[in-house]
């Protein structure tokens, strides 16, 4: 029998009995196209970017690896310590919190895994590391227990950048610096990420060995297929607030036709999205926000939330624009445009996950915005349907 890729199960890939036993519980049972492809790679232990859009499965590519790596006992091995061998960064606490949750879903009973990020103990961290087999956090909280010498960085054999393009950016270079180089320099680099932009290719050449590039891209459009993209234009005020409003109102208008399942509301604004949260509770629906001003349990409770469809709802801003699987979410709504055209990709990425449908609309004014709109969509050569409030919005 010649093996296609459609016929391909995880059993063809070099991965062990305890493994694919677990992948096989928790119901995975073939690897999509970026697991197909990365996965050989990453478990013969190459370093590798992997770059595939939103939704397409990159976190079972590390946390498998990642597993594999706790599971091979080295030579030198004193089995009765436990000692951490990988570490993953995110560059959100609730993407490190959502990548802890499908590591457990996969790993055997005495795999040890946790969180570790800022608004949390240090304390509480410090005994966690002395029994921990995988570390996942993020940068902040990361480079400070390194400093702290609470995480021995000698045994570590894995390190994983999630969102890689976004931990690479300024906001954490510093941290990002600082953690590798704590780093023994005989370690297995992962990068995962949407994107490839220019400084990752420098950053691979100052930290990685020979990287190899596994990218999963139509470079023709970046954007999921299954995601209808609409947006609606509004008459252009120039008093921000009652611009604002006017776009509420017209958002309380709409949602009651629109059907979904889940939905997210973004907006760049924090107090706006905790004021829309609170008109939409007002009115009756499951509504939840979050951002990251609350408290860390406010925040892990937000996510709880919507994870476990107690509310429909999410508003939020674009602390949850990237990485989050949330897989009921088939509606995206933007109050207003996020300060780069990549982050509107993320934004409306959060619906149609690994594979699904899903819909998006934008709402912008005349004038700027809906110049800044047409800037993104020729950019990844969208297709955004222009509509107003009387339009069903449907799959087409
Ligand atoms: P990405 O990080 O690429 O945006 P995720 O890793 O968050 O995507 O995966 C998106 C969704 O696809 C998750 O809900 C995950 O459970 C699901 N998924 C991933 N791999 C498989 C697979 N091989 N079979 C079925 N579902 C999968
Ligand atoms: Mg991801």
């Amino acid at each position: 029998d010649v093996k296609t890729d459609e016929n391909v199960t995880f059993e063809d890939l070099a991965i062990s009995e305890l493994t694919l036993n677990s992948l096989k519980k928790a119901g995975f049972i073939k690897p999509s196209p970026i697991q197909l492809q990365a996965l050989p790679l990453a478990l013969l232990g190459l370093d590798l970017l992997i770059q595939a859009k939103s939704g397409t499965g990159k976190t079972l590519v590390f946390s498998i690896t990642a597993l594999e790596f706790v599971q091979t006992i080295d030579d030198d091995e004193d089995l009765t310590v436990i000692k951490t061998k990988v570490i993953i960064l995110a560059p959100t606490r609730e993407i490190a919190q959502q990548i802890v949750q499908v590591i457990k879903t996969i790993k055997q009973p005495e795999c040890i895994v946790h969180t570790f990020i800022g608004g949390t103990a240090l304390k509480d961290d410090q005994n966690h590391l002395k029994k921990c087999h995988i570390v996942v956090g993020t940068p902040g909280r990361i480079e400070e227990l390194l400093r702290l010498k609470y995480l021995r960085p000698d045994t570590i054999r894995l390190l994983v950048l999630d969102e890689a393009d976004a931990l690479l950016c300024k906001e954490f270079q510093d941290q990002i610096n600082s953690i590798f180089s704590y780093m023994p320099s005989n370690k297995q680099v992962l990068l995962a990420s949407a994107t490839y932009p220019e400084y990752m290719i420098r950053f691979s050449e100052r930290y990685m060995r020979d990287m190899t590039c596994i990218r999963l891209v139509d470079s023709e459009s970046p954007s999921l297929i299954g995601i209808q993209q609409f947006y609606i234009i509004i008459p252009y005020h120039p008093i921000d607030s009652y611009l604002f409003e006017q776009k509420v109102l017209l958002l309380l208008r709409i949602l009651p036709q629109l059907k979904f399942r889940q939905c997210l509301i973004f907006s760049n604004l924090r107090m706006r999205s905790s004021a829309i949260c609170e008109r939409l509770k007002s009115l009756g629906y499951e509504t939840t926000y979050t951002s990251s001003s609350l408290t860390q349990n406010r925040r892990t409770k937000a996510m709880r939330d919507m994870y476990k469809h107690k509310c429909q709802i999410l508003v939020t801003t674009d602390l949850t624009s990237r990485g989050i699987d949330l897989d009921f979410v088939d509606f995206v709504i933007s109050m207003d445009l996020p300060n780069d055209s990549e982050t509107y990709l993320h934004r409306i990425g959060r619906a149609g996950r690994f594979g699904a449908y899903g819909c998006s609309l934008t709402i912008v004014s005349d004038g700027d915005e809906q110049k800044q709109l047409e800037k993104i969509q020729n950019e990844f050569k969208l297709n955004l349907i222009g509509t107003d409030e009387n339009q069903q919005f449907q799959l087409l």
